[in-house]
């Protein structure tokens, strides 16, 4: 485990090297274990997008010194450029549908960053739009774009991927996740299926998201409270890639509160709604394989616990939602 003995320069290098832990309630044989992104120091898996992409960015000249950084994100990804801009020279502006929690636009604010909201009826779609016409009237302005910038993708077979590879001496026999942009699922995906070609991938998303539809199975779209995970058009999230994934594996919202309440008082995670999808769908696959459903290579199953529940207490992420279906 790291431990950070030696003083370092900045904060932003105790990024990565997070925890992996296992999942207890998952079957005794075939282990599930947690990728703890929380660990991060603006405590979420998007601290390591938000840095890999600027310093690429910057590395290959397409933003330059003292430029700006516009980026549509429903506030993780937003907190991960922020705190990467803070030691760089590059200044930071997010496009945020209101509906998401205050508590990352308030933490996105106080890293420097400046914040326009759009209205929750246009989706992400609608902040997507509006950062790139806000790069066109800015000089010396760029989107990295998460949902389509490649990167994104790259920094996690950059860097979760390996971290996982080798915390399991390379016994990873499923990999299960969360899919937003994708990012996270398809850099551990792709890494780990240039490991071993046959192991088992699982996207997870909200009941009413669309990314099923991407592999063929028609699905009902609604509304779902679960945030960072899920897409009402996938045509925009343009990371994802059918080849790379196995199954769509769709979890309700009240179904993913029970597990983030059960991890909390079960197993002390303090972890949000997409990781709690994240847990039933992983525990899910556990099982398959434990009963010769699934054939992985081997009798693992690693998942991403993406950032924690103190981001989400303002929206009763621990109280009785009767609003929370499925
Ligand atoms: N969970 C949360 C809370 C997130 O903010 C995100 C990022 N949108 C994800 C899961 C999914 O990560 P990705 O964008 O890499 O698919």
């Amino acid at each position: 485990m790291t431990t950070h003995r030696e003083p370092l320069d900045s904060v932003n290098e105790t990024i990565g090297e997070t925890p992996l832990v296992r999942v207890h309630a998952a079957p005794e044989s075939v282990p599930v274990y947690a990728k703890l992104e929380s660990f991060n120091p603006g405590a979420s898996v998007k601290d390591r997008i938000g840095q890999y992409m600027l310093e690429e960015m910057l590395d290959r000249g397409d933003l330059d010194p003292g430029g700006t950084v516009i980026e549509p994100t429903a506030g993780n990804t937003g907190i991960g450029i922020a705190l990467a801009a803070t030691q760089l020279d590059v200044e930071a502006v997010f496009v945020v549908p209101e509906r998401f929690s205050l508590e990352k636009q308030q933490l996105m604010r106080s890293l420097g960053a400046e914040i326009v909201n759009t209205p929750t009826d246009e989706g992400m779609g609608g902040a997507i739009d509006r950062a790139d016409e806000l790069a066109a009237e800015h000089e010396n302005a760029v989107v990295p774009q998460q949902f389509a910038n490649p990167l994104n993708a790259e920094a996690h077979y950059a860097t979760t991927a390996p971290e996982i590879h080798d915390a399991l001496d390379g016994r990873v026999g499923a990999v299960v996740a969360g899919c937003g942009t994708a990012g996270t699922l398809m850099g551990i995906a792709r890494y780990a299926r240039e490991q071993h070609p046959e192991t088992f991938v699982a996207a997870v998303e909200p009941q009413g998201s669309r990314y099923a539809e991407v592999m063929g199975t028609e699905v009902e779209e609604g509304e779902y409270k679960t945030e960072g995970i899920g897409t009402h058009d996938p045509s925009t999230n343009e990371l994802f890639d059918p080849e790379l994934v196995d199954q769509v594996i769709r979890v309700g919202d009240r179904t993913a509160q029970d597990e983030l309440k059960r991890l909390a008082s079960e197993e002390g995670h303090l972890v949000a709604a997409s990781a709690g999808m994240a847990s039933v769908a992983a525990r899910d696959v556990a099982e398959r394989i434990r009963d010769g459903e699934i054939d992985a290579p081997h009798d693992t199953v690693v998942t991403v616990f993406p950032d924690s529940s103190e981001r989400y207490l303002s929206k009763g992420i621990y109280d009785e939602f009767e609003s929370w279906e499925g």
